[in-house]
């Protein structure tokens, strides 16, 4: 038989052990001593096994990524860029191949890893690519001195990612840390380890140097833990759980953060809504990307004039998305990315159902309506669009994320009470507003405790806003400038014009 020349991860999946995916140290697989299973959260075949990294992994990585560093962060900012968009490019050539290995690999759906999570990701580099070559620092001048900074890189970064939407949270990351000079050591989720690892190979095709970026694959105890303490890493970029964020603080002390982290966001619906806009984009924050998502507006907190046709409209569409093979195209919620995290989200429904909630559709039971579950897909981690009510602030439910398709709907009286009950949260990341007044809109957006605020609309990410949370939702800002701001020092240079005063002690 030909022997099949695809790199690796683009040969056919794979039912057994056929496929290795290794660490990238200084522009080399390295294999590991001991392996863990990445598993097909749809029909819990093995697509892969995975080195498992360790401290001496890390230390190599973080090694070469110190030694790649001079040279990296003296290459101009043009040739840097170039690389860069090269890379975008390539993301962009191989986007079919990427969007089934994410969706084989993390459970989310093909629509949207196709035609939306992996471009995105594309983007980023373009993005970062453009804006590094733009950067620059301000002056300050005095009678008697010139001020000016040097925008220069931080060092040797930590880039931890989490598993929903991984290609996309990795690029985001790798992007910016690399524009501006950064060297870098990623380590992807456990969970969803495939596409990152090939966006290391695809990297090293761009022509980004070996050591430059480095990736080790592994767990968060093995090698998450040992990579953010390392004394030679000076920025930790983590987006996952509060309370991984949390450990992380404590494990790795001072350093550099930017910590993206959970979210229970609000989605407000006045009775002065576009009914039908704010029905949809309510259903698509919650049941998108599974309810795998951070920005998922779990919270649906709906005027009490029109509550009642707004739930029943909501759980009348929830009952018809389409749940099942996330291969197939019409999939709206594909299989949760563990049999771990499935029984942690089942397991908020029940915890929802004894705090006294009313569950008007879904729940814990193993699916058994239209669509239809195939054969091929009857293993899978599946959880049906769960809607709650007769909710309270103070349950579990409402305060926790369950990062899950599962929805809990609450009434409000009026704009005071609304923005009291959205920011009843330990959370800040996003929220929405829905109101035709275009002055309520502003004084409730101004009024949530929240990074992010949308209007009359669902999440849209332009890359140049910045992007992160308040409260137990995050540290810093991603996007555009914020991005630079994070990965970069800024140094103030002071230069005399050589005729001020300067005291003459001791004379
Ligand atoms: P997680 O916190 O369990 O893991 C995230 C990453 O941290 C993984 O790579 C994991 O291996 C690693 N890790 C675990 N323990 C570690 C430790 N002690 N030291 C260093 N690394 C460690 O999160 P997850 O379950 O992978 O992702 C889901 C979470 O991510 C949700 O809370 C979600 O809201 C959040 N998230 C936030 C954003 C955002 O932009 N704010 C985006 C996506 C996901």
């Amino acid at each position: 038989m030909a022997q099949d020349r695809r790199p690796p991860l683009l040969r056919p999946a794979i039912n057994g052990h056929s496929m290795r995916i290794p660490h990238l140290i200084n522009g080399q697989s390295v294999d590991g001593h001991e392996h863990f299973e990445s598993i097909n959260p749809a029909n819990q075949q093995v697509l892969a096994k995975v080195a498992a990294g360790t401290q001496a992994d890390v230390d190599a990585a973080v090694a070469a990524a110190r030694a790649a560093l001079p040279a990296w962060a003296a290459t101009p900012a043009g040739q840097r860029a170039r690389i860069l968009h090269r890379l975008g490019e390539l993301i962009t050539r191989e986007s079919d191949a990427l969007a089934r290995i994410e969706t084989a690999d993390c459970g989310q759906v093909i629509a949207q890893t196709g035609s939306h999570l992996v471009p995105r990701a594309a983007d980023s580099f373009h993005h970062h690519a453009e804006l590094c070559t733009r950067m620059d620092g301000e002056t300050f001048s005095t009678p008697t001195h010139l001020n000016y900074t040097l925008l220069q890189p931080v060092g040797v970064c930590a880039l931890v990612s989490p598993w929903n939407v991984p290609l996309l949270t990795a690029s985001a990351k790798v992007a910016p840390c690399l524009a501006y000079g950064n060297t870098a050591v990623l380590k992807p989720s456990e969970l969803s380890p495939m596409t990152a690892a090939r966006l290391g190979e695809l990297a090293l095709e761009a022509g980004v140097p070996p050591g430059v970026l480095n990736i080790v694959q592994g767990n968060g105890r093995d090698a998450g833990a040992p990579l953010v303490a390392h004394p030679d890493v000076r920025l930790v970029s983590f987006t996952g759980s509060t309370a991984t964020g949390n450990a992380i603080v404590r494990n790795a002390g001072l350093k550099k953060y930017s910590m993206e982290l959970g979210g229970k966001s609000p989605f407000i619906v006045f009775d002065d809504a576009d009914f039908e806009r704010a029905l949809d984009a309510a259903l698509v924050m919650i049941f998108s990307i599974n309810g795998e998502r951070c920005t998922a507006g779990s919270r649906i907190l709906v005027q009490q004039s029109i509550f009642d046709e707004f739930a029943l409209r909501f759980v009348e569409r929830a009952k018809r998305i389409p749940v099942g093979d996330p291969m197939d195209p019409a999939t709206v919620i594909g299989p949760m990315v563990s049999q771990g995290h499935l029984a942690r989200v089942r397991g908020y429904i029940e915890l929802g159902l004894q705090e006294g909630a009313t569950l008007l559709c879904g729940g814990i039971q193993r699916p058994d309506y239209a669509p239809a579950v195939a054969d091929a897909v009857r293993d899978g981690n599946f959880v049906w669009p769960t809607v709650f009510t007769n909710v309270r602030p103070e349950m579990r439910i409402m305060r926790e994320e369950i990062f899950g398709p599962v929805a809990c709907l609450l009434p409000f009286r009026d704009e005071a009470h609304a923005i009291e009950l959205a920011n009843d949260s330990p959370y800040g990341l996003a929220s929405y507003v829905w109101s035709e007044n275009a002055g309520r809109a502003h004084r409730v957006a101004a009024a949530l405790e929240a990074g992010v605020c949308y209007v009359n609309s669902q999440s849209a990410r332009d890359p140049r806003p910045p992007f992160g949370g308040v409260k137990a939702s995050g540290i810093g800002r991603d996007g555009g400038h914020w991005s630079l701001e994070t990965f970069t020092e800024p140094k103030n240079v002071s230069i005399s014009y050589g005729r001020h005063a300067i005291p003459r002690w001791g004379i």
